[in-house]
């Protein structure tokens, strides 16, 4: 029964993963923790990874005014204000190319699928610490989550 279990969670988490580098999942679905030393979604078999986290739907006066949204990486204003909103999307990227829906009011005007997005430089100071690599900044997500809400 506990394989059965351990093996379902397994199942799950993988499933999640493929989304989180597919498409993403909105902010307001994902059980985000942002951390100082990244974003983490935590996966059901115990396991946790890191993602980005970037405005997916924004408005066109917005848009026009304050630029493209910014990709984040960890806990800066603008993730820790915006972690849980319905408009933001957790997802991998290591290409740093994104979907992007410009909206009027209600209506999208337009959209972008492979939009490159900035890093927010107050996000992007972190990479120092991992050679400038995003990978490596990556693949620490275990040893990371634990250095940010276990010790
Ligand atoms: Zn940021």
């Amino acid at each position: 029964m506990l394989q059965l279990y351990k093996q379902k969670n397994f199942h799950l988490s993988s499933k999640l993963l493929e989304m989180l580098k597919d498409g993403g999942i909105k902010a307001n679905f994902a059980d985000l923790q942002v951390g100082n030393r990244g974003i983490y979604f935590l996966l059901p078999n115990a396991g946790v990874s890191k993602v980005m986290l970037y405005q997916a739907q924004i408005q066109e006066y917005l848009f026009h005014t304050k630029g493209e949204p910014l990709v984040h990486l960890c806990s800066c204003d603008e993730s820790k204000k915006n972690f849980n909103h319905k408009d933001f999307l957790a997802i991998i990227k290591m290409d740093l190319r994104f979907f992007l829906g410009i909206y009027s009011h209600k209506i999208e005007r337009k959209f972008f699928n492979d939009k490159p997005l900035r890093l927010c430089p107050q996000c992007s100071e972190i990479l120092s610490h991992y050679q400038e690599n995003l990978e490596l900044f990556f693949k620490s997500a275990e040893k990371d989550y634990h250095l940010d809400f276990k010790d």
